[in-house]
Formats: C-alpha cells, structure tokens, sequence
C-alpha cells in the first residue's frame, strides 16, 4: 500500500472510531473565538458521568490544587478551557476499543502506554521555564494514535506486520513505511486533523518522533513536539527490554533540546512511576506498581553483570575442561606408548626384547641396502653365568644382568640398538659400522665390563663377557641374509667361548671353514 490509499482506506473506513459528542462539541467549541468559560463548562455538566471524571482528576495530585473544586464551572475557570478540552478528550479516547474485527494489537496496554506518555510529557514540560502545560497530556496521550488507527482499520496487515517485526527485527516505523506507505505518525495526524483538532493538538503527532523536522515559528507547538519526542524515550526507561540505553538518551536529549537540567532531570526521573500508577487510577486504567528509573537501572545492571558473570565463568571452565582435555589426551599419548613400548621391552632389564631386535634388524638391513652401507651386529654373553647363579643365587643373577644391560647402553651411540636376545645373551646392531670400527666398539664394551664393580650395596661382583661380531655390506653381498648375520655373530662368540672367553672375536670364514 502507498500512502494515499492508507490514508484513503483510513479516513474512509466504517471502523474509524468517531468522537463522543461532547469531546467532538468541545473541539468545534474551544475552536471559536467567542467561546466563554460558561459555554465549555456547560457543555461538560450535561455527561455527568465525565463531569464527575473531570472533578476527580482536578482535585487530584495530577493538579495539586490547594483549593477545593466542586463543579465544572470552576474547574474551567481554575485550569483553564484548554486543560479541561484536554481532559474530556483523554477521558474520551481512553475507552477506545478495537474495531469490528480484532486483531492481536493489546488496545489496553496500549492505552496503558499512551498514559504513560502523557504523564511523562507533563513530567517534562512542568520543567521547562514558562511554558503552559495544559495541552501537552492530549498530545502525550494520543501522540502514538495513529498505531491504533492502524492496528483498527488494518487488523490483518497490522498482525502481519507485528510478525515481520519480530522476525527481522526492524524497527516499528520501518515497518509501517513498508506494510502502510506511511507511518504511524502521518496517520494520527491526518485522523486528528479529520476531527477538526487544532493545529496545537495536530502536529505534536506528527513531529513526535523527529521534533526537528517541525519548521514553523509557533514556539508552543515546537515545545510540545520535543516534550511528546523526549515522553517516548522516558516511557521506554520503564518498559523497554533496554532501559540503560534510553536513560543515557533521556538524559542527553533533554538537556540539548530543552536545555533541562540535571538536577530537573533527576526530579522527573525519580516522580514519573508515581505519577503514572496515580494517573492509571485517575483515568480508570490498570496500571500498578509500576517500577521507579532506579530501581529498573538496577535491576538492568544486575542483569548485565549477571550475564557477564556467566560469561566469564562459563569461560574459565571451557578453559579448565579444554586443560583437562588436553591433558587426558598427553596422557593417553603416554600410555599409548608405555603399551608399545612394553610389548617391545624386556620386563628384567628394561632394553628392548628379542621381537624388537628382529624388527629393528629387518630396517636396518633395508636402511643399509638403500644407503649402501655396512652393517654390523654384536652378539654378546656374560661368562660362567650359571656358575654365578650358583654361587650368589638368581636374585644377584637377575641384578647383574640389570646392571650390565646398562653398562652397555652408556657405552653405544644413540642410532645403535641393544637388545637383550635371551638369557644373558645381549645383542647391539651397528648401523652404518665396519667390521674394523665394531671390534673397536666390542672392544671398548668388553672393558667397560671388565672393570666395572657391579655393587648390589652389599657385595661388589665381577663379570666377563664374550663378543662375537659379525659385518656385512648386504648390497653387494649376493649370499647375505639376516639370518646368516647373525649365526656368523654366534659363530665368532662360540670362538670368543673357546679361546678362553673375556674376548672379542670377529666372525672369519675361514676359521669357520677350518673348524668344520
Ligand atoms: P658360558 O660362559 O659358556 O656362557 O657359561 P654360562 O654358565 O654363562 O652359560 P650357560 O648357557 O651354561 O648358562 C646360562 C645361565 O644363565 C643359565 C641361567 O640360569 C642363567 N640365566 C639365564 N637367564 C637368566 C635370568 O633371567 N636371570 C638369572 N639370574 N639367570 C639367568
Ligand atoms: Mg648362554
Ligand atoms: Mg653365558
């Protein structure tokens, strides 16, 4: 819809809400210039139940007379005709209801709202120097009419509309721009305007939601527009999901555009939820306990650090579970790696066990195929072990091989691997190692076990070994196998054996040759 056939479709629509006789006789009255105070206060007195309303109202706090008024007359004379216009149309347009046909616009609450405004505008207005408030609670009342008229003749287009608000969360006046062509603002000035409201009542509507775009020169009007502009933000302290927000604004955009100040401030934001539950029991609306600016600050602020309490907290433990995750994951790393390594190490010695020998024998032989290198393998056992056992028992037995599988792991290089290959049969494989540079190794083994105290904290012991070493350069070496590498290595130690033990022997062919 563009804004013609709105506003077409609203001034035209069997659901536009007519004036009560007496505010619609008040508006043509209070537009004449020959009008006299009797004139009005005659024309209220015929609806008694409004004249009783009214009387109410101005012997109320919402006026703080000293004096008592006891008829419309006087009430006329004491708060002037625009403040009695003002009340018979407030009284008037607070019982409108929704059209024929409802839709899910809540026309109480906003009613409820409405009266907040107008109470917030008085609040406001009371504090600017010079200024009459008599009109000023009509234009807060009905500054946001038309949303009702909207919501009325529009009941479908308005549901549809609260939808799309909800769902794509724009704001209220964008939504009527793309559902109506024009905003609510237009509407209830038009509608206003149809009803033969003064300029005065008209424009507030309006300008309400961009005083500065009212232009002329009637300082009353502009006046009313900021104050009708500014009840908005106030009202949204008290009932909006966002009440720091419109408290930091409120307090800004009163001073610039009325130049309240903070002192002035602070008196309207610490009367306007008395005024307004006050002015909820005045007109007939339920409104209660509505909840003082501080106290809503508070609260808000609360809430504030209550999320950001959570934040952090939630924060520290998806820390500490991320630590404690990261944590199980190293030590199942470790454990992994214990398990391997304890299927490939010896429970006695804590050196690799045979399977690992034979596997790590099988890479190093591809490593030195590849590399095209030598590769050499010492076999290595402890002499008269069993006579050792015998004589010290299995317990000292047990304790030199512990202590002699360290000897000799002090004694290699990293890249070497010992294993222990049964019993007390240790074995080294030397990657990369000459037949020349293993009897040097073998050597420097058999000496360091020779002269090592193997001292149980009881009795120091003494061992021998026997070597045997075997080398080959399997590329080159058509006959080569690991299987012959190692008997040749337990052919030389068988040697190493004979030739009186505590010796290093290299595997020799011919020697074999002669043997056999
Ligand atoms: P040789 O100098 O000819 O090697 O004589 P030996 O007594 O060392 O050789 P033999 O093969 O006759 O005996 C090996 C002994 O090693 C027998 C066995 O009791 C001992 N032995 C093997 N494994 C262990 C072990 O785990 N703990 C202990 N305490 N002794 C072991
Ligand atoms: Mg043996
Ligand atoms: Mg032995």
């Amino acid at each position: 819809m563009n804004k013609n056939e709105t506003l077409e479709a609203v001034l035209n629509s069997d659901d536009l809400p007519t004036l009560p006789t007496v505010a619609s006789k008040i508006i043509t009255l209070t537009a004449r210039e020959d009008t006299t105070l009797s004139d009005i206060a005659n024309l209220v007195t015929i609806d008694t139940a409004l004249s009783a309303k009214i009387l109410k109202v101005s012997n109320s706090a919402f006026y703080s007379f000293a004096q008592q008024i006891s008829s419309i007359n006087q009430a006329v004379s004491i708060l002037g005709i625009n403040a009695v216009r003002s009340l018979v149309l407030s009284f008037s347009f607070l019982t409108m209801k929704a059209g024929k046909k409802k839709g899910r616009f809540d026309f109480e609450q906003f009613w409820k709202n409405s009266l907040a405004a107008a109470v917030a505008s008085k609040l406001i207005l009371e504090r600017v120097k010079g200024t009459d408030t008599e009109e000023i609670f009509i234009c807060g009342l009905l500054q946001n009419l038309g949303e009702l008229i909207l919501a009325r003749t529009f009941p479908d287009k308005y549901d549809a509309m609260l939808d799309k608000i909800s769902k794509e969360k724009i704001e209220i006046s964008k939504a009527q721009e793309e559902t109506f062509g024009t905003t609510h603002s237009v509407i209830g000035y038009e509608v206003a305007k149809n009803w033969g409201f003064p300029e005065v009542l008209c424009l507030p509507i309006l300008h309400h939601h961009d005083p500065l775009s009212y232009k002329g020169d009637n300082q009353k009007i502009d006046i009313t527009c900021k104050a009708s502009y500014l009840s908005d933000i106030l009202i949204s302290i008290l009932y909006s999901c966002k009440p720091q927000e419109f408290h930091k604004r409120f307090r800004r955009e009163a001073r610039s555009l009325l130049g309240i100040s903070n002192h002035d401030v602070e008196h309207i934001l610490n009367d306007v939820h008395v005024q307004v539950d006050q002015a909820g029991e005045y007109f007939g609306l339920r409104i209660k306990n509505t909840k003082s600016v501080q106290e809503i600050l508070q609260e808000a602020n609360i809430r504030l650090s209550l999320i950001n309490l959570d934040f952090d907290q939630m924060n520290k433990e998806l820390i500490q579970t991320k630590i404690e995750l990261e944590n199980v994951a190293k030590e199942l790393q470790k454990k992994n790696k214990l398990l391997a390594d304890l299927a490939n190490i010896d429970g006695l010695t804590e050196i690799y066990n045979h399977r690992y020998f034979q596997n790590s024998l099988d890479n190093e032989i591809g490593r030195a195929v590849r590399n095209e290198t030598e590769i050499s393998l010492l076999l290595i056992d402890i002499d008269f072990f069993k006579k050792f056992n015998d004589t010290y028992g299995h317990q000292a037995g047990d304790f030199i091989l512990k202590e002699f599988s360290s000897v000799l792991k002090n004694e290699i290089r990293k890249y070497d691997t010992l294993a222990r290959y049964g019993g007390e049969e240790f074995t080294i494989i030397l990657p990369d190692t000459s037949s020349t540079e293993a009897l040097t190794v073998a050597e420097k083994l058999r000496t360091a076990v020779d002269e090592n105290v193997f001292n149980d904290s009881h009795t120091d012991y003494h061992v021998t070994a026997s070597f045997g070493v075997s080398t080959a350069r399997p590329v080159t070496d058509d006959t080569f196998s690991k299987g012959k590498l190692i008997s040749e290595a337990d052919s030389a130690l068988y040697d190493a054996k004979e030739t009186g033990r505590n010796k290093v022997k290299l595997y020799s062919k011919k020697k074999k040759w002669y043997k056999f």
